[in-house]
């Protein structure tokens, strides 16, 4: 076993040359675009004169259908098997009218909430694109979900249609479903695509389909109509509803333009499943909206199968999550050097801090960079990026985009809210409203959406800091800051220290109550597979986190662990281990990845 430290390269930034380019970006002067940029100029681009119907799915798709574009593959599945179907723009509005038109054939209208329980199947994206034609109000759920979670969120939404599987229907639902007074269709898709053995109760996808007109549904939907109802991940406390409107799809529009730098001809992939924000707003809307191929993979995460299909799919600009990429990291080099990229141009991550040693990792590896952006399932788009022109600084989440204003504000003495103007300072990240995506309320939950609100600033809950050349940190969240004998630290800033060492896989750091310094800091450990824990190596990982962060706020112990707890979207779920070390009971575990 190497226990060599690789070499610190803390400051270092990797710089964007018009060399490195295969298409010319979109965004090629930050300041300049953010200048002059206005959402109004993206209403008129995308809705034209047609502003007063606004509706996600018809600009997704119909756009496409009815311009030259119409053959061209929207969406391109693969099956957990190995099989390749693609489906075109046209085609995708024929099947997504369909459903629209059954939807209505069955009474179900404009406001009505529709649930969605599937593999990421073609079902699953017609039922979500053709229900948000018809007006209705859409929450995709992530199959591996238990009963319980199931049945809660559908409570909460007030579901009316729950689209899914015979099996997942039998397993998760029907047992539950006198505790849904609300749900009145079930629509299960055939598992083998015949609609035989179809549960009792349910209406049959297929037979609903084949019975529904492909004409355009007469459903109309404006700007500030609710869309999509999507889950927060439960990272830190019992998941939250926010809610969506239709013009989110001027977020989705920008920034798959600017974040994703989609181009018409890209083979583009988003890796999250559409029970995730993300796996919605740029595993659907997005890439569609701009015309692209959009892979969509049935199976699970696979080092290998992963490498395989960035190789033969020829993926261009490939979305995932830090979660993936420290898996791709444990898999070895090896694994990514018995394929080929040719194709790729552009890698980025969202939803938890992408440690510099990941965006090194990948420079070396895959030849590319992963450009880390930062937004929530409350900000409904991406909101700060690492862009494909602009330089990196690993371990930043770059920069906000056009039409983000991005602040850090402090509390001063009297309680008062204050924006901070100068650099390196730590504070809460805020938003100034106004951005199209914006979520529009918790369900259920109007005092707390409330609170995120100061005047005109969306307070996010997340501490960052940012630098004099405008790029954002991200220091932690805010119920996950360890306070220290005075000092704030952030957990990342510690587990990113912990995984420069070869021998960690990851780490999730917490705070321990203490008598005289407030809280200690104590660190858990996944060694890399092959690796034993032993005392020796505990000891070396406490001196490098001494050497390299301070005594302040290295931790004080380090314990090896088998696994970290994650939520099911791959996020470490620090309250857990914070919960478990104290003895405390662990709170709301929907989200808890269990396998
Ligand atoms: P919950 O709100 O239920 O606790 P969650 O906050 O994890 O769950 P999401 O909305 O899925 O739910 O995640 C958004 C959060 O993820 C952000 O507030 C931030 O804490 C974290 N996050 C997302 N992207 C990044 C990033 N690039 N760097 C650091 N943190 C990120
Ligand atoms: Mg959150």
């Amino acid at each position: 076993m190497s226990t060599d430290h690789p070499p610190v390269r803390r400051d270092a930034v990797i710089r964007k040359s018009a060399r490195d380019w295969r298409v010319t970006p979109h965004l090629l002067d930050w300041a300049a675009t953010r200048a002059s940029f206005s959402w109004q100029q993206v209403r008129d681009e995308l809705l034209g004169r047609d502003a007063g119907d606004v509706n996600i799915a018809r600009l997704a798709v119909d756009r496409h259908a009815a311009g030259p574009r119409a053959r061209h593959t929207a969406l391109r599945l693969l099956s957990a098997d190995g099989g390749v179907r693609d489906v075109s723009y046209a085609d995708l509005r024929s099947l997504t009218d369909r459903f629209a038109n059954a939807l209505s054939s069955l009474g179900v209208t404009r406001g009505d909430r529709v649930f969605v329980l599937s593999a990421r199947t073609e079902a699953l994206y017609v039922s979500v694109l053709g229900a948000l034609k018809q007006g209705c109000v859409v929450t995709p759920l992530f199959s591996a979900f238990g009963p319980e979670p199931i049945a809660t969120r559908m409570a909460i939404a007030g579901a009316r249609v729950l689209v899914t599987t015979a099996a997942l229907y039998r397993r998760k639902v029907a047992g539950l479903r006198d505790r849904l007074p609300t749900l009145e269709h079930v629509i299960v898709v055939g598992d083998d695509g015949s609609g035989g053995d179809r549960p009792a109760g349910t209406h049959d996808y297929a037979a609903l389909m084949a019975a529904a007109s492909d004409a355009p549904p007469a459903a109309r939907s404006g700007a500030d109509d609710m869309a999509l109802l999507h889950f927060t991940s439960g990272t830190t406390g019992t998941p939250k509803g926010a809610v969506h409107v239709h013009q989110a799809v001027l977020t989705h529009f920008a920034t798959g333009r600017y974040a994703l730098d989609l181009h018409p001809d890209d083979i583009y992939w988003c890796t999250a499943d559409p029970g995730w924000v993300t796996g919605t707003s740029y595993g659907i809307v997005a890439p569609l909206l701009h015309g692209v191929t959009s892979l969509v993979d049935e199976g699970e995460f696979d080092a290998e199968r992963w490498y395989r299909t960035l190789q033969d799919q020829r993926v261009t600009v490939w979305y995932t999550a830090p979660t993936a990429i420290r898996m791709l990291m444990k898999a070895g080099p090896e694994a990514a050097h018995r394929y080929r990229f040719p194709d790729l141009r552009f890698i980025a991550s969202v939803g938890e801090p992408l440690n510099p040693e990941a965006v090194w990792w990948s420079q070396e590896v895959l030849g590319l960079a992963i450009h880390d952006n930062w937004w929530q399932t409350e900000t409904g788009g991406i909101m700060i990026a690492n862009t494909p022109a602009q330089d990196i600084k690993p371990g930043s989440m770059g920069r906000p985009l056009p039409g983000v204003e991005a602040l850090i504000v402090r509390r001063d003495e009297a309680g008062a809210l204050q924006v901070v103007e100068q650099p390196d300072v730590d504070g809460e990240l805020a938003l100034r409203t106004g951005w199209p995506s914006m979520f529009r309320g918790y369900l259920g939950q109007d005092e707390r959406y409330r609170k995120c609100f100061a005047g005109d600033l969306y307070l996010s809950g997340d501490l960052a800091r940012r630098d004099a050349d405008g790029y954002f940190w991200f220091v932690g969240r805010a119920d996950d800051v360890i306070k220290s004998a005075g000092h704030l630290i952030g957990p990342f800033e510690v587990e990113s220290v912990l995984m420069e060492h070869a021998a960690v896989a990851e780490a999730g750091v917490i705070g321990k109550p203490d008598p005289v310094v407030g809280e200690t800091v104590k660190a858990f450990v996944l060694l890399k597979s092959g690796i034993a824990p032993s005392e020796a190596l505990r000891l070396e990982l406490l001196g490098h986190a001494r050497k390299r962060l301070g005594a302040a706020v290295a931790p004080k112990e380090i314990a090896f662990a088998d696994s970290l707890p994650h939520t099911r979207s791959g996020k470490v779920m620090r309250r857990l281990l914070k919960a478990r070390e104290l003895g405390l009971p662990e709170g709301d575990t929907s989200t808890l990845e269990t396998h």
